[in-house]
Order: C-alpha cells, then structure tokens, then sequence
C-alpha cells in the first residue's frame, strides 16, 4: 500500500510534468486557423511552412484569423480569375464573394458579356506582375481545385471596413463596379461588406452600373429585408422578416439588388 507522502509526490510529479506541457504549448508552433477545416494539404503545409518569426516571411500574421500568404500575380484570365506563383506552384485564384462579367471563351460556349472586357483590363492593370497577399475563408478550393480566396494588394493589419475598401482587390471591384456581389456559402466573412460596396457603385452609376439606364424613381420607396445568415429576403411586413436579428439584417431597395446579392425570395411572403 502507498503512503501517503507517496501520492503526494506523485501529484506533484503530475502537476510538473502538466506545467511543463502547458508552457511547451504556449512556445510552440503557430496553430492553423481551426476554423479552416477544409483546409487543403498543400495549403495547410503552406501556412504551417512560413512561421510569422521568419525575418522576411511572406506570411503576415496579424491577428487570431486574418492570415495571408503572398504570392505573384502571372496572369489574369478574367476580372475575377489569376494566375498566381504560391511558392513555386501555379495555382489557379477565383476571388472569393464578387463574379465579373465574362470575357469570350470560344471554346466553353461562353459570349463575352458587357463590361467582361474592361473588368479583364482593369484585374491586369491593377493585378499582373504585382505581389498579392491571398486570404482564405472556409472552404478553400472550389470543385474545379482554384483556389478561393480574398486577394490583398498590401498585407492588412486590422482587416477593419476602411483597410478592406483600400486594400483588398474584390472590394475594389465591387466599389469600382466592374463585379457583382456573388455570395457563396460558407466563404462569407466580408459577405455583408460587399453587398454594401456594391449598393455605393450603383448608386454612384459606377462601371457597369453605369451601363443600363438608370431604374425610373418609383413614387414610395420600396424596401426588401434580408437575411444575410439564411440569405433570404422579405418583403417587410413579413413575420419573418420581423424576427431577423439587427446582426443579419439586410436591406435591399428592390427585388434585383436582393438576387443580385445572392439573396432568394421568402416562399411565406413571395417578395
Ligand atoms: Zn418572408
């Protein structure tokens, strides 16, 4: 039988041993983001590879979740669609939340939309030969292994709505209108951002904003409420639309702003 000046040791020696796991964690390696479950391999190697420590790292770690990796812009495809050198390795980049117009591919059977070209122009002018620093969401590949990401055209520092309209090139898009809102769960962090930058761009008739003829002013303002959580929007006498949190409120000044968000019509109030 021990005594018990014996199990008193032992706890002791447990607690050390729990102490000295507690600190080894702490100096440890930095952890990927847990929130990036669907993290590729590749891209899990990558961020694991560049600790922020590195002098010279391309990897700017700024706070808890707002990670990026830089990488060189080699081509463009569309506005919406580079090519990028990610250490090496040629990776296919949709930016994440925006969709411009489509430039003539021949050979998928798609015509050339208005204002495909100039979102084109505009993506190489501001984006080839240039260093970017690629922010991911979620869910990181799509189905046809591009990667999804938010393209930063300088490291951010506090990821705060001022930083993202300077600095992040699918905000600039969408502000200089040469894309649409294009919202995809579950890659939705700046979801809510965006649909703001478009509604500025259309009310200021920007790019292809610019485009149609503006829509005739209706005697009284119609509104729509969305759901930026469930991405349903209502009209507003809607109980449902009622029971929305201030959070994941929406507002939409008409039935096309909502769809063109990403938004689909309530079955219960049939906007
Ligand atoms: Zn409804």
């Amino acid at each position: 039988m021990r005594s018990r000046f014996g199990l008193t040791s032992f706890a002791r020696l447990l607690m050390l041993v729990f102490a000295f796991l507690l600190l080894a964690g702490c100096g440890g390696q930095p952890q990927v983001n847990s929130s990036k479950g669907q993290t590729t391999q590749a891209v899990q190697e990558q961020l694991a590879n560049q600790a922020p420590s590195q002098t010279g790292s391309p990897e700017q770690s700024v706070r808890p979740g707002l990670r990026v990796i830089e990488a060189l812009v080699t081509s463009v495809s569309d506005g919406d669609t580079v090519h990028v050198n990610l250490d090496g390795r040629d990776e296919r980049v949709r930016m994440i939340g925006v969709n411009c117009p489509e430039v003539s591919h021949p050979d998928l059977g798609i015509k050339e939309q208005p204002y495909g070209r100039e979102a084109k122009e505009y993506t190489a002018k501001q984006l080839l030969g240039k260093k970017v620093w690629l922010e991911f969401d979620v869910q990181q590949r799509d189905r046809y292994g591009r990667l999804l990401a938010y393209v930063w055209l300088e490291p951010p520092s506090s990821g705060s709505e001022e930083e993202v309209r300077a600095k992040m090139f699918n905000a600039r898009l969408l502000l200089d209108g040469y894309a649409q809102v294009m919202t995809i769960q579950p890659n939705v962090k700046y979801a809510d951002q965006f649909v703001k930058f478009q509604r500025e761009a259309r009310e200021r008739g920007k790019g292809l904003w610019g485009l149609a003829p503006a829509a005739p002013p209706t005697g009284k303002e119609t509104k729509y409420i969305g759901n930026a959580r469930s991405k349903v929007f209502h009209r507003p006498d809607c109980e449902w639309a009622q029971k929305i949190s201030p959070r994941n409120r929406v507002e939409f000044r008409n039935k096309e702003e909502a769809l063109e968000a990403g938004y689909r019509p309530c079955k219960v109030c049939n906007p």
